[in-house]
């Protein structure tokens, strides 16, 4: 049942955010106004329910209705580097944004859960756009109607050769793999299988990867392989002036032919790491408890991973586990559908993502 998947996932979500609350913490330098808090604590969880009106949730904003024509080439990748990419509209829906300041959680629900795209206007055809980017470089808005037809077929690419704006690679010891910084996907391979599409990556913390959108990437992804149905899913980071490095990414999604009775929510994930103060203007950065990054010279913990002469081949990745194998390995096959991927390419660059081989087929 999706509903008892999406409560599950919620209680896992609600596990960890209260395991990580007892991280000693910091404000972070953002460059943002102070936002004015929505109301009260109640108002920030995840709501227990995908349903879309809370009850007590008095302020709900009139939608706005970005008109967004589904592609006369349904199906069909726009902007994704192989031809031009439509410029992005204007941004309607982020102006006036009210996000409450960071408390310790990933993300934060925004608007009621309720998407501010029209959901009458959404027919149940896939498409997937990623719009240009603005003047400074930075991503724009990458939105998609996702059915099984665009679904990643398994197969990925490396996506470490695109530096998106702010890149650092500054390692912390107690960032979970070192990392401070990932590439992060606004719309993430799982679903709609786009790399190292540079309208599609932004820089963005470990802990936003993870903590912040994991959970609504599988939630969505896992909805529409089960139940065949589409979700419209829009991701728009958000900017303050000219800052590098995105406040953090909005999440809207809706699943078409039910009318968002499964998936429905409006969901803003902190770029933010938790124990770091990020320069959000540069993307400079530094450990709250004094602690120095790692000597950018010094050996990475995945160097011993990396091969002198680097090879390309073909190898079949647990994205969960971050392990990768020989496609004849058998431990292939204990790996769960939606964990699994194949990958082409660069065996050092999937090193530098943070994949380590396995040690029983050694690839
Ligand atoms: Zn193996």
């Amino acid at each position: 049942m999706i509903r008892n998947r999406i409560l599950s996932i919620i209680s896992a979500v609600v596990l960890i955010l209260a395991l990580t609350a007892g991280i000693a913490f910091r404000a972070f330098s953002s460059r943002d106004p102070e936002p004015e808090m929505l109301d009260g604590p109640g108002s920030v969880v995840m709501p227990e329910d995908s349903q879309p009106q809370g009850p007590e949730e008095p302020e709900i904003t009139e939608p706005q209705s970005p008109v967004i024509a589904i592609p006369e080439s349904a199906g069909a990748a726009e902007g994704n580097g192989s031809g031009p990419a439509p410029q992005a509209p204007e941004l309607t829906w982020i102006e006036g944004l009210e996000i409450p300041e960071y408390s310790g959680q990933a993300y934060v629900a925004i608007n009621g859960n309720v998407p501010f795209f029209d959901t009458e206007a959404i027919a149940p055809v896939s498409y997937e756009i990623y719009y240009q980017l603005d003047d400074l470089g930075r991503c724009t808005l990458a939105d998609a109607v996702v059915g099984q037809d665009i679904m990643a077929s398994g197969k990925r690419g490396s996506i470490s050769e695109i530096k998106p704006t702010g890149w650092h690679t500054e390692r912390y010891s107690f960032v979970d793999g070192e990392a401070l910084y990932n590439r992060c996907h606004l719309i993430a391979h799982y679903l709609t299988g786009e790399d190292a599409n540079p309208r599609n990556l932004v820089t963005g913390t470990r802990y936003m990867n993870t903590a912040g959108m994991n959970a609504l990437e599988n939630m969505v992804g896992d909805y529409i392989k089960e139940t065949g149905n589409h979700v419209r899913y829009r991701v728009t980071p958000v900017w303050t002036g000219d800052n590098l490095i995105c406040d953090g990414l909005l999440v809207e999604a809706w699943s078409v032919e039910d009318g968002g009775e499964d998936i429905c929510f409006c969901i803003y994930a902190y770029n933010v790491q938790p124990g770091i103060v990020i320069d959000y203007l540069t993307g400079d950065n530094y450990a709250t408890d004094g602690e120095k990054p790692k000597d950018q010279n010094s050996e990475p913990s995945y160097a011993k991973y990396l091969l002198e002469e680097d090879v390309t081949g073909t190898y079949v990745l647990n994205t969960k586990k971050k392990k990768f194998h020989r496609p004849d390995c058998q431990g292939v096959n204990d790996i769960a559908p939606e964990n699994r991927e194949e990958y082409t390419g660069s065996r050092n660059g999937l090193v530098e993502e943070g994949y380590v081989p396995c040690g029983g087929c050694n690839p």
